[in-house]
């Protein structure tokens, strides 16, 4: 699905000339011809971004851009305002209507793309915010305004400590602002942490697209946004910039509103980003429940037996692990149905539950395979102990529809070893597995146990 983008345009030949620009790079694009048809269809259609001429008669661009920005069902829709390029006032006026960035007439093409994708990017995050976050669409506007307004660090790379003292004035009054003239002090700088780079490409004592590259190749830095000063005449320098992964250019002599319209957006794409992620994260942390038994699964068994992994570095205290699994559980599903076995394997997750210790961590690892850890115990007292509940499995019949079945469990045993990583032992308590079943099944093998040969 390509981004939908309406231009808003009282002249249509102004209205047609942009539209077959954005057609041609694949956009969907939607028109209006006043102010008070723009809001309209904002609240009809699902937009990506507005494209709106400031100066229109009856509704102009100021008014129906602050209409849109106001209500609850439009406002996260960025809009670029389109004004004369001698008419600084209304570039003011935009941004104070919410307008998120502008462009000047006449139009200028690599403009023109790198703003539309600038700003597409941002819609994406917003969308994605807006659909992870559990808030009613009033309460996702204010968190975000909150997310957007946060103080930012930005970082200025220039040799030139007039232009960069320039930059950063405007910028002090929201946010904290660093200047460092030498490329190697900023990436060291950028590593300490910073929300954003502003780099000069216009500097003499360094190439700034070199500075550019050094952020994206660093590991601590390679996600830090990055801005690019320049002159209008370096279009091919610029190209380079975005080819190395920069985020976004201002030409000079940079206009104040301009470069706090761009920077606005960078910082607001990037804390969207940090929540975003910080808010998987969370949800991530969440989901260690299986569903159908009620048993940790995979990541909880591999998170829960870290101290399990720190006692044994530090302390020697040893550990085990068992991998049990099901015997001809694919029979029993073709015989009985996938319903009756989820039944079973709920059974067996229980009782593999209540006769383990309550310090042993019992886990669904796969579909029908259980992960087990015994902390403080060597491989001979955990082939005891799982034996003990294999016997138990065995031993007794699951009932499930009033027939009572009888289900076996096959398992291998292996005692963790010093500098062991947990795929390591898995591997070789499933090899151990691997030989119970091979030995007929309904029995416990140790990963030590050698053939006799
Ligand atoms: P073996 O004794 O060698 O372990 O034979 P098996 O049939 O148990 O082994 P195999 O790994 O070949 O098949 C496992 C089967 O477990 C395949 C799949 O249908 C079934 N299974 C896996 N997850 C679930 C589940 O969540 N519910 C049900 N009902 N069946 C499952
Ligand atoms: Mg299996
Ligand atoms: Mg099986």
């Amino acid at each position: 699905m390509s981004a939908r983008i309406l231009i808003v345009d009282d002249l249509a030949p102004n209205v047609h000339l942009l539209k077959v620009k954005l057609q041609a790079e694949y956009y969907d694009v939607v028109t209006a011809r006043s102010g008070h048809e723009a809001i309209k269809i904002a609240e009809k259609e699902r937009l990506d971004l507005i494209l709106m001429d400031a100066m229109m008669p009856g509704i102009d661009g100021f008014e129906a851009c602050a209409t849109i920005k106001q209500k609850p069902s439009t406002w996260h829709v960025p809009v670029i305002m389109v004004t004369a390029l001698e008419e600084t006032k209304d570039r003011i006026r935009g941004l104070e209507a919410g307008a998120d960035d502008f462009i000047t007439k006449p139009i200028d093409d690599f403009n023109l793309m790198a703003r539309v994708r600038s700003l597409l990017r941002l819609k994406m995050t917003t969308d994605q915010l807006l659909s992870h976050s559990k808030h009613e669409a009033v309460d996702s506007q204010a968190l975000m305004s909150k997310i957007g307004a946060r103080k930012a660090k930005i970082l200025i790379v220039e040799d030139h400590v007039k232009h960069a003292e320039k930059m950063a004035q405007p910028l002090r009054q929201n946010h904290t602002v660093r200047i460092e003239t030498d490329p190697i002090k900023a990436l060291r700088a950028a590593k300490a942490g910073m929300d954003l780079a502003i780099v000069s490409l216009v500097s003499d004592s360094f190439d700034g697209l070199r500075a550019c590259a050094s952020l994206r190749f660093d590991e601590k830095t390679r996600d830090i946004p990055i801005l690019v000063i320049g002159d209008p005449e370096d279009t091919s320098r610029f190209v380079r910039a975005y080819d190395i992964g920069i985020n976004d250019t201002v030409m000079r002599p940079i206009e104040t509103q301009e470069l706090k319209a761009r920077v606005n957006t960078l910082l607001k794409r990037k804390f969207y980003e940090d929540s975003l992620r910080d808010n998987f994260n969370e949800n991530l942390e969440m989901v260690v429940a299986d569903p159908l038994t009620g048993l940790g699964n995979r990541r909880y068994f591999e998170r829960a037996i870290y101290p399990f992994f720190d006692a044994l570095e530090t302390k020697e205290i040893p550990f085990s692990v068992m991998v049990f699994d099901i015997d001809h559980f694919k029979r029993v599903n073709d015989i009985l149905g996938h319903d009756m076995g989820d039944q079973i394997l709920k059974e067996i997750a229980a009782r593999l539950a209540t006769n383990m210790r309550a310090v042993d961590v019992v886990s669904r690892y796969g579909g029908e395979e259980f992960m087990i850890a015994m902390p403080k115990t060597n491989e001979a007292d955990a082939l005891v102990a799982a034996d003990r509940v294999r016997s138990l499995i065995a031993g007794t019949p699951v009932f499930v529809d009033g027939q009572a079945l009888r289900i076996t469990t096959s398992a291998g045993v292996a005692q963790v070893q010093k500098g062991e990583q947990l795929r390591d032992v898995f591997k070789r308590a499933d090899d151990a597995l691997y030989k119970a079943k091979h030995g007929g099944r309904n029995q416990v093998v140790s990963a030590s146990y050698k053939e006799a040969a």
